[in-house]
């Protein structure tokens, strides 16, 4: 059906990747040599390149600037001892990316498209994958409406591009976050199951006022009733009380549905732990916090892979919770996980795909 999917390349003359500190990287401020980019015009994905990463030219009246036809997804990418690159869970993005495409109006990106654009790219750029402890590959596919166009509705044509980031290890600090009971990131009927832009500008206000009050994120709830805990900021959030791993369930559309998270909960099953993926009431998690049954609380997502919570602060008051010495399943989580990416303990659950 389609056969102009050959990639051109035009591979940069002198790379520049000997310049870069990487035992000091800042995260998302480092870019890799290449870029990969395609465009979806009439009916079509076409176009497909790797050229050197460098800024672009649009119009001013680009559709993706005034209303927000605009996705992206994250992954990682990691080096093992031989030297290889090993991609985790890149099919899972894709999938993610298809669906926020669907609920944007946005074309779906053909998995030959995705899939060779990220390994090509991978495989010009290996030099900047890091292979220190915790170091890694950040990757940034992401889609938006181009047309030059001033009128509300869907966008007849798009870009697509994959830029890399060399990014050192997430220091996981454990954080403190605050219950936000007033303002709302998603709601039922919403976008917040879609990985679009404006449903993270949205959060900037609200986060910020919780930074302003000492608090690294927050944790949201419902926008009905603020009753029920959804997220941390843009992780989600899992709770161990007693032996139990409790998470909001993802089956509503408000909820982001992490690939960390779906890894987490893959492992607690096959360790044995109980799971529940249901409805997380705030009034729960506090008095699971005065009894003493919540023993850990911590964020998931691709950046920090395990945040550790250290205070949830509810209506005014700071609650502490148990010392990270002191848990057990969200350090070997994070153990497991990393050794996994990095290749240092079998790939049991077919996560890795490895870039030739
Ligand atoms: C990306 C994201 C997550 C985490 O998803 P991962 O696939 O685990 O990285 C969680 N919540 C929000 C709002 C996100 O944007």
């Amino acid at each position: 059906m389609i056969e102009t999917m050959q990639i051109e390349i035009s591979a940069i003359k002198k790379s520049r990747v000997s310049s870069v500190d990487f035992d000091n990287l800042k995260f998302g401020k480092e870019f890799a040599d290449h870029m990969f980019t395609a465009d979806y015009r009439d009916g079509q994905w076409q176009n497909l390149k790797i050229v050197p990463y460098q800024a672009l030219q649009f119009s001013p009246a680009m559709s993706a600037l005034h209303y927000g036809q605009s996705i992206f997804e994250g992954l990682k990418a990691y080096k093992n001892d031989e030297g290889q690159v090993l991609m985790f869970r890149p099919e899972e993005n894709l999938k993610r990316l298809n669906q926020s495409a669907v609920r944007m109006c946005m074309p779906e990106l053909p998995e030959e498209v995705f899939m060779n654009g990220l390994t090509q790219l991978l495989s010009l750029d290996k030099d900047w994958v890091p292979n220190k402890p915790g170091a890694s590959l950040y990757i940034r596919p992401f889609l938006f409406a181009t047309d030059e166009y001033v009128g509300i509705r869907p966008s007849d044509t798009y870009k697509f591009i994959i830029f890399t980031c060399p990014v050192g290890s997430y220091y996981a600090e454990p954080v403190r976050v605050r219950i936000e009971r007033e303002f709302s990131r998603s709601f039922p009927g919403g976008t917040g199951s879609a990985k679009t832009a404006g449903n993270y500008a949205a959060a900037l206000y609200p986060a910020k006022r919780a930074q302003n009050l000492g608090y690294h994120q927050l944790v949201w709830t419902d926008a009905s009733e603020h009753k029920y805990i959804e997220e941390s900021g843009t992780m989600n959030i899992m709770f161990l009380i007693n032996d139990t791993l409790v998470t909001p369930t993802t089956t509503g559309d408000t909820i982001l549905k992490g690939i960390t998270r779906m890894s987490v909960l893959e492992l607690a099953r096959k360790w044995g732990v109980k799971v529940e993926e249901r409805k997380v009431a705030v009034d729960e998690v506090i008095a699971a916090l005065k009894d003493g049954s919540l023993k850990e609380a911590f964020g998931t997502g691709t950046a920090a892979t395990i945040a550790h919570i250290d205070i949830i602060n509810c209506d005014g008051v700071d609650y502490k919770l148990p010392s990270i010495e002191n848990r057990k399943f969200s350090p070997k989580v994070l153990e497991t996980l990393d050794a996994i990416k990095t290749g240092q303990l079998p790939d049991e659950f077919g996560w890795i795909t490895k870039v030739n």
